[in-house]
């Protein structure tokens, strides 16, 4: 049994930042199912080595990565190694929804996305983070086909369940930043944003 336990909640449409120390295990629950949660993390004593997408991608020769895979850096180490996983489906590729993705790419006008609810939650911790600094996220339950024949990127509802989740350990002391996907515009959320909890186990 693991010493302690504390919960986040993260809103709809919202992110929470939370220290994870090394060796130390969470667990990020799609409470209702159906909702993307865009994670990234920081080395807690060196906020410039950060979670690295195509690192990630390529150090492990896979597009979608689950039990037992790492999570790496932009310096190339371990930060955290997937543990659980209910899902399965999970993108690397997208770089997270923004105010510039909802403005340029969907059109659908000024709307705060992931990177800038990811920013306003690290930054409640101490930071002074712009949004070009929040990496290319990790994103838990985002289902993307890739249709290499019509070269289009198709972004598909989210696959969990309600109760799914993903389980990891920190392999560096990390600050950890999960936001519920704020697109209710594409499918990926099924059209609504809905709660995330994080359950940390020490
Ligand atoms: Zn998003």
């Amino acid at each position: 049994m693991p010493a302690s336990s504390s919960t986040v909640q993260v809103p709809p449409g919202g992110a929470r930042a939370f220290v994870v120390k090394k060796g130390n295990f969470f667990r990020v629950i799609d409470v209702q199912g159906g909702q993307v949660a865009d994670l990234v993390a920081f080395k807690l004593d060196d906020m410039s080595e950060r979670l690295d997408q195509s690192r990630t991608r390529i150090n492990n020769w896979k597009y979608r990565i689950s039990v037992g895979d790492p999570v790496y850096s932009n310096m190339n180490n371990w930060m955290m190694t997937i543990l659980e996983d209910k899902v399965g489906i999970h993108d690397l590729t997208f770089p997270g929804c923004s105010s510039f993705a909802y403005e340029k790419i969907l059109k659908v006008g000024k709307k705060n996305g992931c990177i800038e609810n990811l920013a306003e939650a690290l930054n409640k911790e101490g930071n002074n983070l712009k949004t070009f600094e929040i990496p290319a996220p990790f994103s838990l339950f985002m289902d993307v086909e890739y249709d290499l024949r019509s070269n289009v990127p198709i972004i598909k509802p989210a696959a969990s369940k309600a109760g799914d989740f993903v389980g990891m350990r920190a392999e560096m002391d990390c600050l950890v930043a999960v936001s519920s996907c704020a697109d209710d515009v594409t499918d990926c959320n099924h059209g609504k944003c809905k709660p995330l909890e994080i359950k940390l186990l020490e």
